[in-house]
């Protein structure tokens, strides 16, 4: 299954919709993902949107598509937003959960919805429950990777996109004298504003700090599913495809 659908809805919110939304599917899964900065999740995310039909809801996209817009068009609470964003550190639940609130539609889509990136902390864990429940919906399943620090950091301090398609590659792939071109198109790669190494710092103290009580809820709520993040993207996809299988009515087998 191609992954043909757009996410209009979800990048620009309000009155949007998507012109190419998912083919209805019959089994529209519902899923957030959870994970620390460079383990994966928006690989996996646009891997598993692929396999299971399912619109890739990233937190961080919407912010990353703001933040292209004119400085004069944003809001002061949005232009906060990129200043935490820059820095590595969380926007505040009160804007994340307003820009939710305004793309609630996507929770409902036909396709089934990834949500990555979002919830964050407890309270953003609580109010999508409450958005959920509004629609008579609740999460099929929570999947949390897990990967060891070192291997981490590393990934995040080698990450380039292209300035052009957004392709997303490691420099231990690159090779000179094309070392800061894409290999897909030729434009310039750059690193990410939050992958530079002081963010990177910041970033994970952040996630270290809101992890183990957003697995704890949902452990709790007995949707949490762990995956180990190690081999290739392809491999850890097959993984977590596998681990969904034995979920059955919103419940890991
Ligand atoms: P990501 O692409 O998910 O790593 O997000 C990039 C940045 O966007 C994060 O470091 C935060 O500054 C901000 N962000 C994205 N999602 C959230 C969220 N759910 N809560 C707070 N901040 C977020």
């Amino acid at each position: 299954m191609n992954d043909t659908h757009d996410r209009t809805a979800w990048l620009k919110g309000g009155e949007s919709h998507c012109v190419h939304p998912p083919r209805t599917v019959s089994r529209p899964w519902k899923l957030a993902l959870l994970g620390p900065p460079g383990v994966g999740k928006g690989t996996q995310a646009q891997l598993l949107a692929q396999r299971l039909g399912a619109c890739h809801l990233s937190t961080g996209d919407v912010f990353r598509a703001a933040k292209s817009c004119d400085e004069t068009e944003l809001t002061p609470a949005l232009a906060t937003a990129m200043d935490r964003m820059r820095s590595g550190e969380l926007v505040d639940d009160d804007l994340v959960l307003q820009m939710i609130y305004e793309r609630r539609q996507c929770l409902n889509c036909r396709g089934g919805f990834l949500l990555d990136g979002f919830p964050r902390t407890v309270v953003q864990a609580e109010t999508l429950e409450r958005f959920l429940n509004w629609e008579n919906l609740a999460l099929d399943a929570v999947v949390n990777y897990d990967l060891e620090l070192d291997e981490i950091v590393e990934r995040l301090a080698g990450r380039r996109s292209c300035s052009g398609c957004k392709a997303v590659t490691h420099v231990s792939e690159l090779s000179p004298p094309a070392l800061d071109r894409c290999k897909v198109c030729g434009e310039k790669l750059v690193q990410r504003e939050d992958d530079r190494p002081e963010a990177i710092r910041v970033r994970m103290k952040v996630y270290q700090e809101s992890a183990a009580p957003l697995a704890d809820f949902y452990r709790q709520r007995r949707v949490l599913v762990s995956i180990v993040a190690k081999g290739s993207a392809a491999e850890i996809c097959d993984r977590t495809v596998a681990a969904l299988e034995g979920v059955t009515a919103g419940r890991p087998g």
